[in-house]
């Protein structure tokens, strides 16, 4: 459908720069049109959409007193069998940051996302639960959740944390071995039936849209790009678009997601009634203001190695 656009055809011949303003009004256009048609839509969300809530990065986590340590040493299942009070008491302290942030607009477009097509997927690499706390459903998250535990010897299933400033990590009901932050540390693979279920939507989606990274880690890196493969439309959210793969069905929309996906969203569904969840779905507007964090310019993972 999109793919026959004639503005597609003419990028086509000769892609101008994505940082030109009318190229991005162009890219917006086809965008909206291409989500107001889409059935099935996945969107992967990155660091870039934390990052407008004023979430620190996991480096940027490390001030104060966890300067001194390599991030080996705190995310790792070698630093967490040696030092498991240190490694629970880094994940507390980044819980806590957590705690104290709160949704920012580009997390609410997502959820009026979510209401006006038929089928929406969320995929995200953040460990937060701020798409959670906006009001999304069913949340893939590629890299586990800071806000839950699981048993460091492989028990099933997870707990949910509140006990956020207990020292040391409790142990498992079941096994009695130490409880263990539910995310992805260095070294280790992303959880098979989350990416299965990530790679599963992008093949199905007809949009896919990519928010606040930068597409750079794999495997989640591969995931626009097979759903380009498979025909969707991809659409890139991010400030900047380097090392962002370039093509015919690729739009991208230089800028902050907290910006330019309330924009999207709208220009896409004004007007149109909610499909479903109409009571969790925010207001559509034209436009939102920035979020008062800082404005991120690049995209890092949230616990990778190259976090
Ligand atoms: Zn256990």
């Amino acid at each position: 459908m999109a793919a026959s656009d004639p503005l597609l055809e003419r990028r086509r011949v000769a892609s101008p720069p994505p940082t030109d303003p009318q190229t991005r009004a162009e890219a917006l256009s086809v965008a909206a049109r291409a989500l107001r048609a889409a059935e099935h839509v996945c969107v992967l969300s990155g660091a870039g959409v934390s990052a407008e809530s004023g979430i620190p990065t996991f480096r940027e986590a490390q001030t104060g007193l966890w300067a001194q340590y390599s991030p080996q040493e705190l995310a790792t299942p070698e630093a967490f069998a040696a030092h498991p009070g240190r490694v629970w008491q880094w994940y507390a302290s980044r819980r806590a940051m957590v705690r104290s942030a709160h949704p920012n607009p580009a997390h609410q477009a997502l959820v009026t996302l979510a209401s006006r097509v038929a089928h929406c997927t969320l995929v995200t690499q953040n460990v937060d639960d701020l798409h959670e706390r906006a009001g999304s459903r069913e949340v893939i998250s590629l890299h586990g959740s800071l806000m839950r535990a699981r048993c460091s010897a492989g028990c099933p299933g997870t707990t949910l944390l509140t006990d956020a400033e207990a020292a040391e990590p409790p142990t498992c009901q079941g096994c009695g071995a130490l409880m263990r932050p539910d995310v992805v540390w260095f070294g280790e693979p992303m959880p098979m039936a989350e990416f299965e279920a990530a790679r599963h939507a992008a093949v199905a989606c007809d949009v896919f849209l990519s928010v606040g990274t930068s597409n750079v880690v794999e495997p989640a890196a591969s995931l626009p790009w097979i759903s380009a493969t498979h025909g969707a439309t991809v659409i890139v959210v991010n400030p900047s678009m380097d090392g962002q793969r370039r093509g015919p069905s690729i739009l991208p929309i230089e800028g902050p997601a907290g910006v330019m996906l309330p924009r999207l969203i709208a220009e896409a569904f004004a007007g149109r009634r909610a499909r479903r969840h109409e009571t969790a779905a925010p207001p559509l507007r034209e436009s939102a203001a920035p979020s008062s964090a800082s404005s991120p310019t690049s995209d890092q993972p949230s616990d990778q190695p190259s976090e």
